[in-house]
C-alpha cells in the first residue's frame, strides 16, 4: 500500500492573527490588553489607559500617530500590535429628509444597519442594531423575517456610534450643540437577548471622558423579554421602551409571539418594577398602528387602562410597510382619533412621523442581506480574507 503525503497545506504559512482593535474595548479590557501585550507596565497602566481612552473615545482618532501626548516609542509599539481602524462601510444612503443610513460590514457575512435621524430626541437620534437578524418573529417587522445571524459584540455596537460621528464630523465630543444627542436600540435585533454586549457598549458610550452621552439619553427597546428588565435597569440605567402593540394576550400572541412566553400581566409587573422609573424617567410604550387590527377607540381605551399608574409616554408608530408585509397602516384620521383618546387621559402621545422612508430606514424596515451561514463556511471565508 502506498501512502501519499500531501504537504501542500503544511507549506502554506499560517495566516497572521488580525491585530486587536482597541476602539471598542471597555476601560477594563483596554487595560488588560495593553498590560498583557507588555506595551504598558501594570503600575503605569492607569495613567496610560486614561490618556489612550481620551484619544480614542473623546477625539475619535483612528491612527496612533495622532496621539501627540504619547511618546513616539509607545506609539510605534501600539501601532505594531493593535489597530483603531473603523469597519468597512458597504453602503451609505441619505434620505431627502436628512435621515442617514449605513450598512457596515464587520466580518464575512456580518452586515449591520444603523440609522441617524435628525430632529429626534434633543437634536438627533442614532438607531443602533444589537443583533444581525432576530430570533423573534413579530409579524409586522421586516427584521423578523430574517433569521438570527449572530449577536453583535459591544465593539460592533460602539462602532455604529463612531461611524455616525465620523460622518457628522462630530469629534472631539462637543460639550453642547451636539447633532448626535440620543441613542435608541431600535435597529435590528432584540437587545435583551444580548444584554452583556449592550451593557458593555453603554458603558463605553456614556463614559464622561469619551463620547459622554448621558445614560438618560440612551433608550433600549424590547419586545418584552420580561426577566431581563430588572438586570437591564440595574446594569445600564438606560431609559426603557416597550414594544406593546396590543392590549390583550390573544392579539399580542399573534403580533409579538414572545407574548406566549411572557404575557401582558407578567410584562406589566416587570415594567412597574423597572429600576429608577419615575415621572422624570418614564417608560415609553411603542404602539404600531395596524389598520383594522389594533387601532379602534376601544383599543385606545384598553391601552389607557393598561398603563394606568405607570409613569409613561406612548409613542404611536404608523406601520411602515415592507415588500410583502401582511398589514396596512391605519388611516390618518383613525390614528388621530386614537391619539386624542390617549391625550384626554393625560398621555402625551406623539405620533412618530416615519423618517427615511425613501431609503427603507424607518422602524422595522431594516433587513440586511446577511444570511445565516454555517460556522464552517464562515471559518473558511475568514481564512480566505
Ligand atoms: N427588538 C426590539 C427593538 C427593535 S424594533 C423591539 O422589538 O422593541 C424597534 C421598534 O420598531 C419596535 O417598537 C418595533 O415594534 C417597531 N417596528 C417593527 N417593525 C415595524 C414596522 N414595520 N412599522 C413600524 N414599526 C415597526
Ligand atoms: Fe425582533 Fe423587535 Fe422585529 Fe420583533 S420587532 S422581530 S423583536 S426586531
Amino acid at each position: 500500500m502506498s501512502v501519499t503525503l500531501d504537504l501542500s497545506r503544511a507549506t502554506k504559512a499560517p495566516a497572521a492573527p488580525a491585530p486587536v482593535n482597541l476602539s471598542g474595548l471597555t476601560r477594563a479590557q483596554l487595560t488588560a490588553t495593553l498590560v498583557e501585550a507588555g506595551v504598558v507596565p501594570a503600575d503605569k497602566a492607569r495613567m496610560r489607559v486614561a490618556q489612550l481612552w481620551r484619544w480614542i473615545q473623546h477625539f475619535g482618532v483612528t491612527d496612533f500617530e495622532a496621539m501627540t501626548s504619547i511618546d513616539k516609542a509607545t506609539r510605534t509599539a501600539l501601532a505594531e500590535r493593535f489597530t483603531l481602524a473603523r469597519p468597512e462601510i458597504v453602503e451609505r444612503q441619505v434620505s431627502n429628509d436628512g435621515t442617514r443610513k449605513w450598512l457596515i460590514r464587520t466580518g464575512p457575512g456580518i452586515e449591520i444597519e444603523s440609522v441617524f435621524i435628525p430632529g429626534v430626541g434633543r437634536a438627533g437620534a442614532l438607531c443602533v442594531s444589537s443583533q444581525v437578524g432576530c430570533t423573534l418573529n413579530c409579524t409586522f417587522c421586516h427584521t423578523g423575517t430574517q433569521a438570527l445571524v449572530r449577536n453583535l459584540t459591544a465593539a460592533e455596537i460602539v462602532a455604529q456610534v463612531q461611524v455616525c460621528r465620523d460622518d457628522l464630523g462630530e469629534w472631539p465630543s462637543p460639550k453642547e450643540d451636539r447633532q448626535l444627542s440620543n441613542i435608541v436600540f431600535m435597529g435590528m435585533g432584540e437587545p435583551l437577548y444580548n444584554l452583556d454586549a449592550v451593557a458593555g457598549a453603554i458603558d463605553i458610550i456614556s463614559d464622561g471622558e469619551g463620547i459622554a452621552l448621558s445614560r438618560r439619553r440612551i433608550t433600549v427597546s424590547t419586545s418584552g423579554v420580561t426577566p431581563e428588565l430588572t438586570p437591564l435597569g440595574e446594569r445600564t440605567q438606560a431609559m426603557l421602551a416597550i414594544s406593546l402593540h396590543a392590549t390583550n394576550d390573544a392579539l399580542r400572541d399573534e403580533l409579538v409571539p414572545l407574548n406566549k412566553k411572557y404575557d401582558i400581566a407578567a410584562l406589566m409587573a416587570a415594567i412597574r418594577a423597572y429600576p429608577g422609573l419615575s415621572n422624570a424617567r418614564r417608560v415609553t410604550f411603542e404602539y404600531v398602528m395596524l389598520k383594522g387590527v389594533n387601532d379602534s377607540p376601544a383599543d385606545a381605551r384598553a391601552l389607557v387602562n393598561l398603563v394606568q399608574g405607570i409613569p409613561a409616554k406612548i409613542n404611536l408608530i404608523p406601520f411602515n410597510p415592507w415588500p410583502g408585509s401582511p398589514y396596512e397602516c391605519s388611516d390618518w384620521g383613525t390614528i388621530e382619533t386614537f391619539a386624542a383618546i390617549l391625550n384626554r387621559a393625560g398621555y402625551a402621545s406623539p405620533i412618530r412621523t416615519p423618517r427615511g422612508r425613501d431609503i427603507l430606514a424607518a422602524c422595522g424596515q431594516l433587513k440586511s442581506e446577511s444570511e445565516k451561514v454555517r460556522a464552517s463556511t464562515r471559518r473558511k471565508l475568514a481564512a480566505a480574507e
